[in-house]
Protein backbone atom coordinates (compact mmCIF):
# COMPACT_ATOMS: atom_id res chain seq x y z
CA UNK A 1 0.00 0.00 0.00
CA UNK A 2 1.14 3.32 -0.83
CA UNK A 3 2.29 5.64 1.82
CA UNK A 4 0.58 8.86 3.00
CA UNK A 5 1.87 11.98 3.25
CA UNK A 6 -0.17 14.26 6.12
CA UNK A 7 0.54 18.37 5.31
CA UNK A 8 -0.75 19.80 8.44
CA UNK A 9 -0.68 23.47 8.97
CA UNK A 10 -2.26 25.99 11.39
CA UNK A 11 -0.91 28.48 9.51
CA UNK A 12 -1.32 27.63 5.31
CA UNK A 13 1.39 27.58 2.85
CA UNK A 14 0.79 29.74 -0.42
CA UNK A 15 -1.19 27.67 -2.76
CA UNK A 16 1.62 27.38 -5.15
CA UNK A 17 3.45 26.11 -2.59
CA UNK A 18 0.84 23.02 -1.79
CA UNK A 19 0.52 22.40 -5.63
CA UNK A 20 4.23 21.30 -5.78
CA UNK A 21 3.82 19.44 -2.22
CA UNK A 22 0.95 17.56 -4.06
CA UNK A 23 2.67 17.11 -6.80
CA UNK A 24 6.04 15.56 -6.08
CA UNK A 25 3.93 13.12 -3.56
CA UNK A 26 1.83 12.05 -5.70
CA UNK A 27 4.63 11.67 -8.81
CA UNK A 28 6.32 9.35 -6.43
CA UNK A 29 3.17 6.95 -5.32
CA UNK A 30 2.56 8.90 -2.35
CA UNK A 31 -0.76 9.80 -1.29
CA UNK A 32 -1.22 13.28 -0.04
CA UNK A 33 -3.48 14.48 2.57
CA UNK A 34 -3.49 18.11 3.95
CA UNK A 35 -5.49 19.60 7.25
CA UNK A 36 -4.56 23.69 6.65
CA UNK A 37 -6.00 26.05 9.33
CA UNK A 38 -6.80 23.37 12.01
CA UNK A 39 -8.71 24.82 15.12
CA UNK A 40 -8.02 22.43 17.46
CA UNK A 41 -5.94 19.46 18.44
CA UNK A 42 -8.37 17.06 17.81
CA UNK A 43 -8.64 17.51 14.41
CA UNK A 44 -5.07 17.43 13.80
CA UNK A 45 -5.00 13.65 16.45
CA UNK A 46 -7.71 12.46 13.66
CA UNK A 47 -5.61 12.96 10.75
CA UNK A 48 -2.16 12.11 11.39
CA UNK A 49 -3.74 9.05 13.14
CA UNK A 50 -3.13 7.22 9.63
CA UNK A 51 -0.22 8.81 8.07
CA UNK A 52 2.80 7.90 7.59
CA UNK A 53 4.83 10.83 6.92
CA UNK A 54 3.46 14.19 8.31
CA UNK A 55 4.95 17.95 7.26
CA UNK A 56 4.29 20.70 9.79
CA UNK A 57 5.54 24.17 10.29
CA UNK A 58 5.33 26.24 13.84
CA UNK A 59 2.89 22.79 14.87
CA UNK A 60 3.22 21.70 18.46
CA UNK A 61 4.28 18.40 18.17
CA UNK A 62 4.31 17.05 21.58
CA UNK A 63 3.89 13.61 23.53
CA UNK A 64 0.27 13.34 22.53
CA UNK A 65 0.47 14.38 19.05
CA UNK A 66 2.81 11.40 19.06
CA UNK A 67 0.85 8.72 21.05
CA UNK A 68 -1.81 9.61 18.04
CA UNK A 69 0.19 9.35 15.14
CA UNK A 70 0.40 5.43 15.19
CA UNK A 71 1.73 4.74 11.77
CA UNK A 72 4.09 8.08 11.40
CA UNK A 73 7.60 7.36 10.81
CA UNK A 74 9.18 10.73 9.70
CA UNK A 75 8.04 14.15 10.54
CA UNK A 76 9.21 17.20 8.45
CA UNK A 77 9.28 20.65 9.84
CA UNK A 78 9.24 23.06 7.03
CA UNK A 79 11.50 25.40 8.28
CA UNK A 80 14.56 25.82 10.70
CA UNK A 81 13.37 25.74 14.15
CA UNK A 82 12.33 22.21 15.42
CA UNK A 83 12.02 24.26 18.98
CA UNK A 84 8.12 23.33 18.90
CA UNK A 85 9.00 19.50 18.18
CA UNK A 86 9.42 17.58 21.36
CA UNK A 87 12.15 15.76 20.13
CA UNK A 88 12.68 13.35 22.45
CA UNK A 89 9.02 11.96 22.75
CA UNK A 90 9.05 11.49 18.71
CA UNK A 91 12.71 9.33 19.25
CA UNK A 92 10.79 7.51 21.54
CA UNK A 93 8.10 6.51 19.29
CA UNK A 94 10.67 5.83 16.57
CA UNK A 95 9.83 8.82 14.39
CA UNK A 96 12.50 10.42 12.34
CA UNK A 97 12.35 14.22 12.74
CA UNK A 98 14.06 16.16 9.71
CA UNK A 99 14.16 20.14 9.06
CA UNK A 100 14.31 22.31 6.13
CA UNK A 101 17.57 24.40 6.96
CA UNK A 102 18.19 27.22 4.90
CA UNK A 103 14.87 27.50 2.67
CA UNK A 104 13.49 29.95 3.82
CA UNK A 105 16.83 32.06 5.30
CA UNK A 106 16.48 34.68 2.27
CA UNK A 107 13.49 35.79 3.22
CA UNK A 108 13.95 36.07 7.07
CA UNK A 109 16.95 38.03 6.10
CA UNK A 110 15.27 40.59 3.96
CA UNK A 111 12.71 41.18 6.63
CA UNK A 112 15.77 41.92 9.22
CA UNK A 113 16.71 45.16 6.52
CA UNK A 114 12.64 45.65 5.61
CA UNK A 115 12.55 46.78 9.32
CA UNK A 116 15.79 47.69 9.95
CA UNK A 117 15.36 50.34 6.94
CA UNK A 118 12.05 51.43 7.47
CA UNK A 119 12.60 52.12 11.21
CA UNK A 120 15.63 54.09 10.67
CA UNK A 121 13.42 56.20 8.13
CA UNK A 122 10.57 56.71 10.83
CA UNK A 123 7.99 54.56 8.59
CA UNK A 124 8.61 57.31 5.68
CA UNK A 125 6.77 59.83 7.80
CA UNK A 126 8.10 62.02 5.92
CA UNK A 127 10.77 63.24 8.77
CA UNK A 128 14.38 62.80 8.64
CA UNK A 129 16.06 59.93 9.55
CA UNK A 130 19.53 58.04 9.42
CA UNK A 131 21.78 55.56 7.70
CA UNK A 132 22.74 52.25 8.14
CA UNK A 133 26.07 52.61 5.95
CA UNK A 134 29.43 52.74 8.64
CA UNK A 135 26.74 51.36 11.54
CA UNK A 136 28.33 48.18 13.08
CA UNK A 137 26.19 44.73 12.94
CA UNK A 138 26.37 41.91 15.59
CA UNK A 139 24.97 38.87 14.81
CA UNK A 140 23.93 36.39 17.31
CA UNK A 141 24.53 32.67 15.53
CA UNK A 142 25.91 32.51 12.41
CA UNK A 143 23.65 29.84 10.91
CA UNK A 144 21.97 30.22 7.51
CA UNK A 145 19.82 33.29 8.06
CA UNK A 146 23.04 34.89 9.44
CA UNK A 147 24.67 33.93 6.12
CA UNK A 148 22.38 36.48 4.57
CA UNK A 149 21.84 39.15 6.87
CA UNK A 150 25.97 39.41 6.09
CA UNK A 151 25.84 39.47 2.25
CA UNK A 152 23.34 42.00 2.08
CA UNK A 153 25.16 43.95 5.42
CA UNK A 154 27.89 44.26 3.08
CA UNK A 155 26.37 46.29 0.85
CA UNK A 156 24.71 48.25 2.64
CA UNK A 157 28.31 48.54 3.94
CA UNK A 158 28.23 47.82 8.01
CA UNK A 159 30.72 46.40 9.72
CA UNK A 160 29.93 43.14 10.51
CA UNK A 161 30.82 40.64 13.78
CA UNK A 162 29.43 37.62 14.82
CA UNK A 163 29.28 34.70 17.69
CA UNK A 164 28.48 31.79 16.99
CA UNK A 165 30.81 28.96 19.32
CA UNK A 166 30.01 25.89 16.81
CA UNK A 167 32.14 27.49 14.22
CA UNK A 168 35.16 28.21 14.17
CA UNK A 169 36.57 31.81 13.95
CA UNK A 170 37.83 30.87 10.26
CA UNK A 171 34.47 29.83 9.49
CA UNK A 172 32.95 33.01 10.16
CA UNK A 173 35.38 35.16 8.67
CA UNK A 174 35.01 33.05 5.79
CA UNK A 175 31.00 33.85 5.95
CA UNK A 176 32.29 37.60 6.14
CA UNK A 177 31.95 38.63 9.86
CA UNK A 178 34.52 39.30 12.03
CA UNK A 179 34.10 36.60 14.98
CA UNK A 180 33.31 37.19 18.34
CA UNK A 181 33.86 35.49 21.60
CA UNK A 182 30.64 36.14 24.04
CA UNK A 183 27.68 37.44 23.96
CA UNK A 184 28.64 40.27 25.78
CA UNK A 185 30.64 42.26 22.58
CA UNK A 186 27.67 41.26 20.38
CA UNK A 187 25.70 43.82 21.90
CA UNK A 188 28.75 46.88 21.78
CA UNK A 189 27.55 46.86 18.30
CA UNK A 190 24.57 49.49 16.89
CA UNK A 191 22.66 47.07 15.55
CA UNK A 192 22.08 43.42 16.70
CA UNK A 193 19.76 40.68 15.47
CA UNK A 194 19.31 37.08 16.80
CA UNK A 195 19.73 34.06 14.64
CA UNK A 196 20.04 31.56 17.40
CA UNK A 197 17.69 29.00 17.78
CA UNK A 198 15.94 28.51 20.85
CA UNK A 199 17.84 26.15 22.85
CA UNK A 200 18.71 25.37 26.77
CA UNK A 201 21.16 28.01 26.56
CA UNK A 202 19.92 30.61 25.03
CA UNK A 203 16.05 30.70 26.08
CA UNK A 204 16.03 33.76 28.31
CA UNK A 205 19.77 34.68 27.13
CA UNK A 206 19.40 38.28 26.67
CA UNK A 207 18.30 40.16 30.20
CA UNK A 208 18.40 43.32 31.10
CA UNK A 209 22.27 43.97 31.54
CA UNK A 210 22.97 43.01 27.71
CA UNK A 211 20.53 45.46 27.07
CA UNK A 212 21.08 48.26 29.02
CA UNK A 213 24.91 47.60 27.58
CA UNK A 214 23.82 48.78 23.97
CA UNK A 215 25.10 52.24 22.61
CA UNK A 216 23.33 54.94 22.25
CA UNK A 217 20.65 54.81 19.35
CA UNK A 218 20.96 50.84 19.63
CA UNK A 219 18.54 48.53 17.90
CA UNK A 220 18.03 44.98 18.56
CA UNK A 221 16.13 42.93 15.36
CA UNK A 222 14.63 39.64 16.86
CA UNK A 223 13.50 37.26 14.07
CA UNK A 224 14.47 34.30 15.97
CA UNK A 225 12.40 33.20 19.03
CA UNK A 226 10.55 35.57 21.68
CA UNK A 227 11.33 33.19 24.51
CA UNK A 228 15.63 34.30 23.56
CA UNK A 229 14.97 37.40 25.60
CA UNK A 230 13.73 37.99 29.08
CA UNK A 231 10.53 40.11 28.46
CA UNK A 232 10.08 41.85 31.33
CA UNK A 233 13.51 43.17 31.32
CA UNK A 234 12.98 44.33 27.79
CA UNK A 235 10.11 46.60 29.10
CA UNK A 236 12.42 47.72 31.75
CA UNK A 237 15.25 48.77 29.04
CA UNK A 238 12.66 50.34 26.38
CA UNK A 239 11.23 52.39 29.34
CA UNK A 240 14.34 53.57 30.91
CA UNK A 241 16.13 53.85 27.25
CA UNK A 242 14.46 56.04 25.16
CA UNK A 243 17.33 55.67 22.61
CA UNK A 244 16.81 52.17 22.57
CA UNK A 245 14.77 50.16 20.00
CA UNK A 246 13.52 46.63 19.10
CA UNK A 247 12.21 45.38 15.60
CA UNK A 248 10.38 41.61 16.43
CA UNK A 249 8.71 38.92 14.10
CA UNK A 250 7.49 37.15 17.35
CA UNK A 251 5.42 39.57 19.31
CA UNK A 252 6.67 39.21 22.64
CA UNK A 253 4.21 38.26 25.44
CA UNK A 254 4.10 41.66 27.36
CA UNK A 255 3.08 43.46 24.14
CA UNK A 256 0.40 45.10 25.45
CA UNK A 257 2.40 46.10 28.25
CA UNK A 258 5.03 47.64 26.82
CA UNK A 259 2.61 49.59 24.40
CA UNK A 260 1.24 51.14 27.59
CA UNK A 261 4.39 51.61 29.29
CA UNK A 262 5.84 53.64 26.36
CA UNK A 263 3.28 55.50 24.78
CA UNK A 264 1.99 55.84 21.27
CA UNK A 265 4.83 58.11 20.18
CA UNK A 266 7.36 56.34 21.91
CA UNK A 267 5.82 52.61 20.38
CA UNK A 268 6.67 54.32 17.05
CA UNK A 269 9.78 55.11 17.41
CA UNK A 270 11.16 52.26 19.62
CA UNK A 271 8.83 49.14 19.15
CA UNK A 272 7.71 47.45 15.86
CA UNK A 273 6.21 44.22 16.21
CA UNK A 274 4.51 42.09 13.27
CA UNK A 275 1.07 41.37 13.69
CA UNK A 276 1.90 37.72 12.49
CA UNK A 277 5.51 36.01 11.77
CA UNK A 278 6.22 37.01 9.08
CA UNK A 279 9.88 36.24 8.25
CA UNK A 280 8.97 33.00 6.39
CA UNK A 281 5.73 34.18 4.54
CA UNK A 282 7.31 34.44 0.72
CA UNK A 283 6.35 32.91 -2.28
CA UNK A 284 9.52 31.75 -2.62
CA UNK A 285 10.69 30.71 1.07
CA UNK A 286 6.85 28.86 1.24
CA UNK A 287 7.99 26.74 -1.84
CA UNK A 288 11.54 26.31 -0.95
CA UNK A 289 10.97 24.71 2.52
CA UNK A 290 7.76 22.82 0.82
CA UNK A 291 9.08 21.35 -1.54
CA UNK A 292 12.40 20.80 -0.20
CA UNK A 293 10.03 18.64 2.56
CA UNK A 294 8.32 16.94 0.01
CA UNK A 295 11.54 15.79 -1.41
CA UNK A 296 13.08 14.58 1.77
CA UNK A 297 10.29 12.51 2.61
CA UNK A 298 10.61 11.19 -1.07
CA UNK A 299 13.83 9.86 -0.40
CA UNK A 300 13.24 8.91 3.30
CA UNK A 301 10.74 5.88 2.01
CA UNK A 302 12.58 5.20 -0.84
CA UNK A 303 15.80 4.45 1.17
CA UNK A 304 17.24 6.74 0.23
CA UNK A 305 19.59 9.74 2.13
CA UNK A 306 17.90 10.52 5.25
CA UNK A 307 18.84 14.44 5.39
CA UNK A 308 19.08 16.90 7.98
CA UNK A 309 17.49 14.70 10.54
CA UNK A 310 17.42 16.29 14.00
CA UNK A 311 17.09 13.44 16.30
CA UNK A 312 20.22 11.39 15.89
CA UNK A 313 21.22 8.75 18.05
CA UNK A 314 19.57 10.45 21.12
CA UNK A 315 21.24 13.84 20.16
CA UNK A 316 18.58 16.20 19.95
CA UNK A 317 19.33 20.13 18.92
P1 LIG B 1 20.56 27.68 11.67
O1 LIG B 1 20.39 26.43 12.45
O2 LIG B 1 21.01 27.62 10.26
O3 LIG B 1 21.58 28.64 12.44
C1 LIG B 1 21.59 28.81 13.82
C2 LIG B 1 23.03 29.08 14.25
O4 LIG B 1 23.01 29.38 15.64
C3 LIG B 1 23.96 27.90 14.03
O5 LIG B 1 25.07 28.30 13.27
C4 LIG B 1 24.35 27.50 15.44
O6 LIG B 1 25.70 27.05 15.53
C5 LIG B 1 24.17 28.79 16.20
N1 LIG B 1 23.99 28.60 17.64
C6 LIG B 1 23.38 27.60 18.30
N2 LIG B 1 23.45 27.80 19.62
C7 LIG B 1 24.14 28.96 19.80
C8 LIG B 1 24.55 29.69 20.94
N3 LIG B 1 24.28 29.26 22.18
N4 LIG B 1 25.23 30.85 20.75
C9 LIG B 1 25.52 31.30 19.50
N5 LIG B 1 25.18 30.63 18.39
C10 LIG B 1 24.49 29.48 18.53
O7 LIG B 1 19.17 28.43 11.78
P2 LIG B 1 18.67 29.67 10.90
O8 LIG B 1 17.98 29.17 9.70
O9 LIG B 1 19.76 30.65 10.75
O10 LIG B 1 17.54 30.24 11.86
C11 LIG B 1 17.86 30.69 13.18
C12 LIG B 1 16.61 30.74 14.01
O11 LIG B 1 15.74 31.73 13.47
C13 LIG B 1 15.76 29.45 13.96
O12 LIG B 1 16.16 28.51 14.95
C14 LIG B 1 14.37 29.93 14.20
O13 LIG B 1 14.10 30.00 15.60
C15 LIG B 1 14.40 31.35 13.67
N6 LIG B 1 13.68 31.46 12.38
C16 LIG B 1 12.63 32.29 12.33
C17 LIG B 1 11.92 32.44 11.16
C18 LIG B 1 10.80 33.41 11.11
O14 LIG B 1 9.85 33.16 10.40
N7 LIG B 1 10.90 34.51 11.80
C19 LIG B 1 12.28 31.71 10.03
C20 LIG B 1 13.42 30.89 10.08
C21 LIG B 1 14.10 30.78 11.27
Amino acid sequence: TPHTVLLATTKPFARDAVGAIKTICEEHGLVFEKLEGYKDRAELYEAVATAEACIVRSDVCDEEFFSHAKNLKVLVRAGAGVDAIDLPAATNHGVCVQNTPGQNSNAVAELVFGMLLAHKRNYFDGNSGTEIRGSSLGLYGCGNVSRFVILAAQGFGMDIYAYDPFLTPDQIADLGAEPLYDVPSIFKCDVVSLHVPATRETKQSIDGKLLRSMPKGGVLINTARKNIIREADLLKALVERPDLSYLADDKPENTEEIKESLGEARVKKQFLVTPKKMGAQTAQANSNSGIAAAKQIVEFFRGGLVKHQVNINGKHF
